[in-house]
């Protein structure tokens, strides 16, 4: 049972460091976020891939915007694709202001190995390891992107409705 933002709060420290000093990473929380039934290591791994791909695609300069909301759904919801199911879920928005993704790439960056950055830059694995360990927690991912603008990946969590 993971408080997201809690769990945000203890990798400020490590995020900031990841993005250096000339991108701004901000973060804001929905207060009636609900907590998650995820894997801790495994969740902070989610939130480096990210973090980290959104820092390669800034060229240095830029803001890196974190923050959660609380959505629930009546009825599922289709999505690219997915169908949702009903209920409560706490999403994680990880938004960048950088190069963005060309539509016709869109479909392949989950695919383990693909990479557009060079060796010794990337391995092609983060979002591919994103998409595991989110699917495991019975969560979604989706990503909107603008080249030249920015891009947006969205998870949502199923909220953990256990006791403890
Ligand atoms: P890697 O970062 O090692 O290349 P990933 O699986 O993390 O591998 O990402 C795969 C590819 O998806 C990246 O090489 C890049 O082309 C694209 N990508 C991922 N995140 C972003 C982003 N925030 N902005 C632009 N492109 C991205
Ligand atoms: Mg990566």
């Amino acid at each position: 049972r993971l408080d997201l933002p809690e769990v945000l709060a203890e990798m400020v420290h490590l995020l900031n460091r990841l993005v250096g000093e000339k991108i701004r990473l901000i973060h804001s929380h929905d207060p009636s976020l609900g907590p998650v039934r995820a894997d801790r290591r495994r969740l902070e791994q989610v939130l480096m891939n990210l973090v980290v791909n959104a820092r390669d695609a800034m060229a240095g300069r830029g803001t890196i915007r974190i923050s959660t909301e609380a959505v629930t759904l009546d009825q599922p919801l289709l999505r690219d694709g997915a169908t949702i199911p009903a209920g409560r879920w706490s999403v994680i928005r990880v938004s960048d202001t950088g190069c963005g993704i060309p539509p016709d790439r869109l479909g392949k960056i989950f695919e383990p190995f693909f990479t557009t950055k060079r060796i010794g830059e990337g391995t092609g694995l983060g979002l591919s390891t994103v998409y595991g360990i989110v699917k495991q927690s019975g969560g979604y991912v989706f990503v909107e992107s603008m080249p030249d603008q920015g891009t947006t990946f969205e998870i949502l969590f199923p909220v953990y409705e256990g006791e403890t």
